[in-house]
């Protein structure tokens, strides 16, 4: 049983959502109506060992991060993030000082979205377990869900990819060479969009705004989750190999591990970064607001085309087409 799987499960032994669940399981958040409002519900877990390893993340990032990935996912609807529920599972006598961090880091990344840490539950576990769950409201645009692109759409993404893989790459190559690359410059990133990766909130609601027809936050690499969006769309994409805003870093550390920067940009995760689908008028200006307000760029990458089947082709400079596989992390995959 893969991921998805285990999800397909749960789906058919859940009664039907009452109707006031506008949209439940299979999107980055849950958005529910109360009262006159619409509510984004998500959550997100990280388990030491899977999701993280103590020896090559600081406490602090670790809070950080673990705020981030469900901002993010608030974010991916075009919605603005308000309240959180930390769920903590730690082994016996913990370190105090590294306690303190983790929740500093908490702290940080909840403080530059405004959104207020406000509950939550402690409890022993083999190895640290950290659960967030985050509510964000609805913004004028509207939620954006995964299912709304439409072919001729452009395809679009923020940011740079591979990053966040590419920093996980550098830890598992050792400390020595992870500090030499942070201290040459250009592992600096990669390492930062690891540890402490930015959820793009600002970025959602403009995209939302600028009339996003449907958009997902890259977590689990950009192959598997176009195809997640594919998939709730009912619809195939082209992807333009050539056009991909690969993370700078990638290069040099192609040099010091052999790892293929397009394949990170494809199949590694956590990035972050919105992959979003907006009618072809809608690039243009969206990508001049992202750029003035916030200095992150917006690629075009490719077109949203009709298939009932929602297969992905990736097309690279010789013009050739190529099936795109949607791997990239499955929690229960090999
Ligand atoms: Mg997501």
């Amino acid at each position: 049983l893969n991921e998805a799987d285990l999800i397909g499960t749960i789906e058919r032994l859940l009664p039907a959502a009452p109707p006031d669940v506008l949209a439940g399981i299979g999107d980055d958040a849950a958005v529910v109506r109360i009262g006159d409002r619409l509510v984004l519900l998500s959550t997100d877990m990280l388990v030491e060992g899977v999701d993280f390893d103590r020896s090559t993340i600081t406490a602090r990032d670790l809070g950080y991060r673990a705020i981030a990935v469900n901002l993010s996912d608030i974010a991916a609807m075009g919605g603005s993030p308000r309240y959180c529920l930390v769920a903590l599972g730690m082994p016996r006598d913990p370190d105090p000082a590294w306690f303190v961090e983790l929740v500093s880091g908490m702290v940080e990344a909840a403080r530059e979205h405004a959104v207020a840490i406000v509950g939550g539950d402690l409890s022993r576990a083999e190895t640290v377990v950290l659960s967030v769950t985050a509510t964000g409201e609805s913004v004028p645009g509207g939620v954006v869900l995964r299912s709304g692109a439409k072919p001729g759409d452009r395809l679009v993404v923020t940011g740079r990819l591979g990053a966040a893989a590419g920093g996980l790459r550098l830890l598992a190559a050792g400390p020595r060479e992870a500090a030499r690359a942070r201290s040459a410059g250009w592992g600096r990133d990669l390492l930062d969009a690891q540890c402490r990766p930015a959820a793009r909130v600002a970025e959602g609601q403009v995209l939302a705004r600028a009339g996003a027809t449907a958009m997902i936050d890259v977590s689990d690499g950009l192959a598997r989750d176009l195809g997640r969006v594919c998939a709730a769309s009912a619809v195939g994409a082209i992807v333009r190999l050539d056009r991909l805003p690969l993370a700078p870093g990638l290069q040099d550390l192609l040099r010091l591990t052999g790892d293929d920067p397009l394949d990170l940009a494809l199949h590694g995760g956590e990035d972050l970064e919105l992959l979003a689908t907006l009618p072809a008028a809608a690039v243009e200006p969206a990508a001049a607001t992202l750029a003035e307000r916030f200095g992150t760029p917006l690629t075009d990458i490719g077109e949203m085309r009709a298939d009932p089947d929602a297969r992905i082709v990736a097309t690279s400079q010789d013009g050739a087409e190529r099936p795109l596989a949607p791997a990239g992390w499955d929690h229960f995959g090999t």
